[in-house]
C-alpha cells in the first residue's frame, strides 16, 4: 500500500513542469496546486490597483498593505482548475503577457512570499498534494517525500511558451516570449528571498528533448518509488 506523500515540482519558466504536476495528481488523485498562479493572481491585483508602472516599477509597500485582503482559491471545473482571486474567476486573466511582465518583481517581495508560502504550506497540511513553483522543495515543503527540479534551454521553453500563447488566441511575438523567460530566470534565481535552485534532495528531469508520454511516465515512476 503506498502512503499519502507531499509532492514538489520546481524549475523554470514554461518547463512544462504544471502540465506535468496536474497530469501526475489527477493520475494518483492528489490535489494539484500551481503556485505560479497564486503569484499571477496578487500581480494582477496590484495591476488592476495601480501599484504598476508601465516603466516595470512595482510599489512594494502598496502591495504589502492590501495582502491582507486577497484571498486566492482553486476551482476545480470540467475543463481544468480555475484561478479564483477573492471569489472571481481570473484564470484567463493572469496567463496574459501583462501580468507576465509583472510577476517576477512581485514574487521577488518578501511580504508577499511569506504570505503566499503560508497559504501554500496549508494547502498541504493533510498531504495527497502536488505542487508545482519555484522554491516548494526548498522552502514551502523542505521535507517533501518527493523532490522534482525540470529544466529545458531558456529557446526550448520560450517556443513552448509562445506555442501555448497562439493557441490560446493571445498575441505575443517569439522574441518578446523569449526576452520575458530570460528576464523571469534572471529576477527568480537572484532574488534575496527564496531564489529559485535545486533543493540538494531533489531529482532533475532535463525534459528537452522527451515527449509529453515519456515526461508523465519518468514522474509515474518515481512517485511508485518515493510513496513505497
Ligand atoms: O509558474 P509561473 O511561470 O506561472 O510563475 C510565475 C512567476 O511566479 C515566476 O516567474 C516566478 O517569478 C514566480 N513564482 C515564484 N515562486 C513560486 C512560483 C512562481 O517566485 N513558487
Amino acid at each position: 500500500m503506498s502512503k499519502n506523500i507531499i509532492i514538489a515540482i520546481d524549475g523554470y519558466s514554461s518547463s512544462g513542469k504544471s502540465s506535468m504536476a496536474r497530469a501526475l495528481a489527477k493520475r494518483i488523485g492528489y490535489r494539484y496546486i500551481d503556485s505560479g498562479a497564486m503569484y499571477r493572481a496578487v500581480t494582477l491585483h496590484a495591476m488592476r490597483n495601480g501599484m504598476t508602472s508601465a516603466d516595470g516599477t512595482v510599489d512594494a509597500e502598496a502591495v504589502t498593505r492590501v495582502l491582507p485582503d486577497i484571498k486566492i482559491d482553486f476551482m476545480v471545473t470540467p475543463e481544468g482548475q480555475h484561478t479564483m482571486l477573492n471569489g472571481e474567476d481570473v484564470e484567463k486573466e493572469i496567463r496574459q503577457m501583462a501580468v507576465s511582465n509583472f510577476v517576477s518583481e512581485i514574487a521577488a517581495i518578501p511580504q508577499v512570499r511569506h504570505a503566499l508560502v503560508a497559504m501554500q504550506q496549508s494547502f498541504g497540511s493533510s498531504k495527497g498534494i502536488v505542487m508545482d513553483g519555484r522554491d516548494i522543495g526548498t522552502t514551502v515543503f523542505p521535507d517533501a517525500e518527493m523532490k522534482v527540479f525540470v529544466n529545458a534551454s531558456a529557446e526550448t521553453r520560450a517556443q513552448r511558451r509562445f506555442a501555448e500563447l497562439i493557441e490560446k488566441g493571445t498575441p505575443a511575438s517569439y522574441e518578446e516570449v523569449l526576452a520575458n523567460v530570460v528576464h523571469r530566470d534572471h529576477i527568480d534565481e537572484t532574488r534575496e528571498e527564496s531564489p529559485l535552485r535545486k533543493a540538494d534532495d531533489a531529482v532533475v528531469l532535463d525534459n528537452s528533448t522527451m515527449t509529453i508520454d515519456e515526461q508523465n511516465a519518468w514522474l509515474l515512476d518515481l512517485y511508485n518509488r518515493c510513496s513505497q
